[in-house]
Parts: structure tokens; sequence; C-alpha cells
């Protein structure tokens, strides 16, 4: 039976969950706010099932081929800029809807929490439409698509890679009729910190907005809005936004995002969606800071669906090169590393106000590495540096 002894090794799936057959697992949220599977023993009939599925005990091995990369957005500029990057993947799920099938997603909830949910109609996708920075809650999302599968709907599952591996480690057989899409992810922040920092913005207002990849201050600037009816209750770039902040700087973060399970193609899916940063670099001609995706095509059935959108999209091929460059696209290969005062952002998270906990930790980490960084400089200017080169090559 699952036992989680290291929280780095969940990444708060389900899989476990959905497929006991006893019913036995349910998932329960810890001091930080993140869900991890718990164990009823005495139902537990030993059958191993909840191991067989759980994608960071067993992960499934990267793809062997170099995928082909596109930058791409939509014609649309109105679903271009509502979505995070170029929105492809409303173009991608579009198609779906018009064959007839089901497309799942993230969405914000009445009381702006996140939760995967499902849709068969165009309006629908939009509910799905653009990054939601907390972790969503699955509930039984992987039993549902399965049983759409049953039913031989064409199925699109979309959602982070580890939610991905999650449901093809679940689903334990190929579907001719299920695609999947998942984004690329660095990290994913608690849902008790947004609960936490929301319930600060909330007092008095009626939130009637939010959107996390605002390009008031264009694409590469994104920020968080909120708004009610009248107003703009919150607003700041992504520099500015100590919420923003706190999740790119991996500060308010689940443990398993610094081991992650689906990293490097590992998660199953059929095509990779990221924001398709470097064009300002590699391509200025046809950056315009509004917005591009970047579709990495993992399978056949992934091209095929890619192919059906080329009248509905602008696309440019980007070599490998391009993907590889680890400033721009780090976390498809590797995981990111914590904020030094991550565990300590968690001891105190319930002490003090969220905001003023979130800042403090940040200028901690800044002088941290001010000091680190004079350090360095200070050590090359006497030699140090080489001394300690010599002494460590000793050691070996
Ligand atoms: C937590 C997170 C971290 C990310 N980190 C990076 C990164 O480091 N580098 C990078 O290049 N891109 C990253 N992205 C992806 C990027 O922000 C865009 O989602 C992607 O480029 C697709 O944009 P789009 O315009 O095609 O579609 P959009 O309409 O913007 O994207 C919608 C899609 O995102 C999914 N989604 C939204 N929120 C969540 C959520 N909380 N959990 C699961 N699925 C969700 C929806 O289900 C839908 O499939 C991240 C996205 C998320 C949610
Ligand atoms: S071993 Fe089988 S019965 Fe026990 S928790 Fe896992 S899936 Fe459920
Ligand atoms: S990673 Fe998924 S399957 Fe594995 S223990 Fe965590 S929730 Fe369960
Ligand atoms: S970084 Fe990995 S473990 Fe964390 S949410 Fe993204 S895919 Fe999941």
């Amino acid at each position: 039976m699952i036992k989680i002894q290291d929280k780095n090794n969940c990444c708060g799936c389900t899989a476990c969950e959905q497929i006991c057959p006893r019913r036995c697992i349910s998932m329960k949220e810890d001091c930080e706010g993140f869900l991890y599977p718990s164990v009823n023993i005495e139902s537990c009939v030993d059958c191993h099932l909840c191991e067989k599925v759980c994608p960071a005990i067993n992960p499934f091995t990267p793809a062997q081929q170099i995928p082909r990369s596109y930058a791409c957005k939509a014609h649309r500029e109105d679903i271009r800029l509502s979505s995070s990057s170029g929105g492809m993947f409303t173009i991608l799920a579009t198609k779906i809807i018009n064959m007839g099938g089901v497309v799942f997603g993230a969405c914000f909830q009445k009381d702006w929490t996140v939760a995967h949910n499902y849709t068969e109609t165009l309006e629908g996708l939009k509910l799905f439409r653009g990054s939601k920075y907390v972790q969503s809650f699955l509930g039984n999302t992987y039993q549902k698509v399965r049983d759409f599968l049953k039913e031989d709907r064409i199925v699109l599952f979309s959602g982070t890679p580890c939610q991905v591996a999650g449901l093809n480690h679940f689903l334990r057989k190929k579907y001719d009729n299920l695609y999947t899409i998942d984004i690329v992810c660095h990290s994913i922040p608690s849902p008790l910190v947004w609960k936490m920092y929301l319930e600060n913005k909330q007092t008095g207002n009626h939130i009637k907005h939010i959107t996390f990849r605002d390009k008031f201050a264009g694409w590469r600037n994104y920020g968080l809005r909120i708004s009610n009816e009248s107003q703009i209750i919150e607003q700041g770039t992504k520099e500015e936004n100590l919420y923003m902040r706190g999740f790119l700087e991996n500060l308010t973060v689940r443990p398993s995002c610094f081991a992650c399970p689906a990293r490097n193609y590992t998660s199953g899916s059929d095509i990779m969606l990221a924001d398709c940063w470097g064009l300002d670099k590699y391509h200025p001609e046809i950056d315009d800071n509004r917005g591009m995706s970047q579709a990495l095509i993992l399978t056949e059935k992934g091209k095929k669906l890619f192919d059906t959108c080329q009248n509905d999209i602008f696309t440019l091929r980007i070599p490998y090169e391009e993907v590889e460059d680890k400033d721009l696209h780090l976390p498809i290969t590797a995981s990111t590393r914590p904020h030094p005062y991550r565990d300590y952002f968690f001891e105190n998270i319930r002490k003090r106000p969220i905001e003023d906990l979130i800042a403090s930790c940040l200028k901690k980490g800044d002088l941290r590495s001010q000091i680190i960084e004079n350090l360095k400089r200070t050590g090359k200017v006497f030699g140090f540096d080489k001394i300690y080169r010599i002494w460590k090559n000793k050691g070996k």
C-alpha cells in the first residue's frame, strides 16, 4: 500500500486514490495546504494497485525522439489576449469540441478555488483558458475521463505534466480516443496560500474576475489582476505582486516540484505547451509582446491534431537548440530549486499576515544571495576560489 515517507515523492496526482478498489485511500490536506493520500489500513487488501499507478514510484521512460517544436499563436486576437501565451490551448481544444468530444481542464470555482472539470461546449472552454497558479483539485476526474473513453467519446485532458502522468498511469492502457496536453510547469503553489491571500483581498469586495496572466504590462511582464464589478482591487506585474513573486521564486510551492516525477517528457502527453520565451532573442521580427505559445509535438496523434489547426494559427518551426536554451526552458528537463526560506515560510504561515510573511522571506532570500555573491567576489579577488578548487580536487 502507498505510504508517503518523503513529501518530495508525492505530487498529489490522486491516481492511487482513484484506482483503489476498496476505496480506502483519501486525500488529506497537510499543514502546508497540499493534499496527500492517507490509507485506511483496515480496509486495505494489499493489492498494490496504488503503488503500480503512482508516477513517482514508476515514472515513464523519457521519449527517445527529439520533439518537433513550434512557435504558434491564434489568429483571433481575443483568444490570444485572454490566454497566458498564444492561445494554443483554446485552438486545440476547439478542434476536440467540434469533433463532438469532451475537454478537461483547470478552472476557478465559485469561491475562486481551482479544480478540474470538463466541458462539451465552446463556451465552456473559456473557463479553462489562462493559467491558474494554484494546485487544482482533481477529485474523481480520472474516473470521469475513463467513463467517457469507455463510451467511445473523444477526450482531451489538459493539466500539469504530473497530472497527465497520473492519468496515464491510472488508465493503464492506451486509448486511441484520448488526447493529452500538458503545460510546461516549474512548480505549483499551495491552495492554502491562495486562500489566505484572497481572504485579505476579499474583505468587503465581491470578486468578479481574476487573471494571473493579465497582459496590461505586456505578455513578458505578466501579472495578477483581481477586480470586482466596478473596479480593480489588485493589480501588479510578476515583479510587483507578492503572490506572484512567492510562486515564481519557489517559496509557496509543493515539495514534489523539486523532484518532479514528470520532467523530461515523461508524462506521456501528446502535446506540451509553454510560453515561447526567447522570442525577443531569436525571432524579434515576430515578437509583439502580446503572447506566443510554444508547442512541442510528442506523438503522432499530437501531430495530427496540431496539423488540423493550421488555418487558425500562425506557426514557425523552431530548432531544438532554442528549446534546450536553459535560461528559457529549464523546467522542461530539470526540477526547480526551493527558495532558501521555503520551509521557514510554511512553518510560520499561520503566525503572520500572509503578504508580510512572503515579503519578509523574499527579502531575507535576496539578502542571502547578495551575501553569497559578495563572498564569491571577495574570494576571487584574494584568490580563495583557486585555493578552494585545489583543496576540493585533492580530496578526489
Ligand atoms: C502552474 C503553472 C506553471 C507554469 N510554468 C511555466 C513555465 O515555467 N514555463 C513556461 O513556458 N510555461 C509555464 N506554464 C504554462 C504557460 O503559462 C501556459 O499555460 C501555456 O503556455 C499555455 O498557454 P496557452 O495560451 O496556450 O493556453 P492557456 O489558455 O493560457 O492555458 C490553459 C491551459 O492551462 C491549464 N491550466 C491552467 N491552470 C492550471 C492548473 N492550476 N493546473 C493544471 N492545469 C492548468 C488549463 O487546463 C488549460 O489546459 C505554466 C502554467 C501553469 C498553470
Ligand atoms: S493496496 Fe490495494 S486496497 Fe490497499 S490501499 Fe492500495 S489499492 Fe487500496
Ligand atoms: S504521486 Fe499520485 S499516485 Fe503517487 S502517492 Fe502521490 S497522489 Fe498517490
Ligand atoms: S513541477 Fe512537476 S510536480 Fe510540480 S506541479 Fe509541475 S509537474 Fe507537478
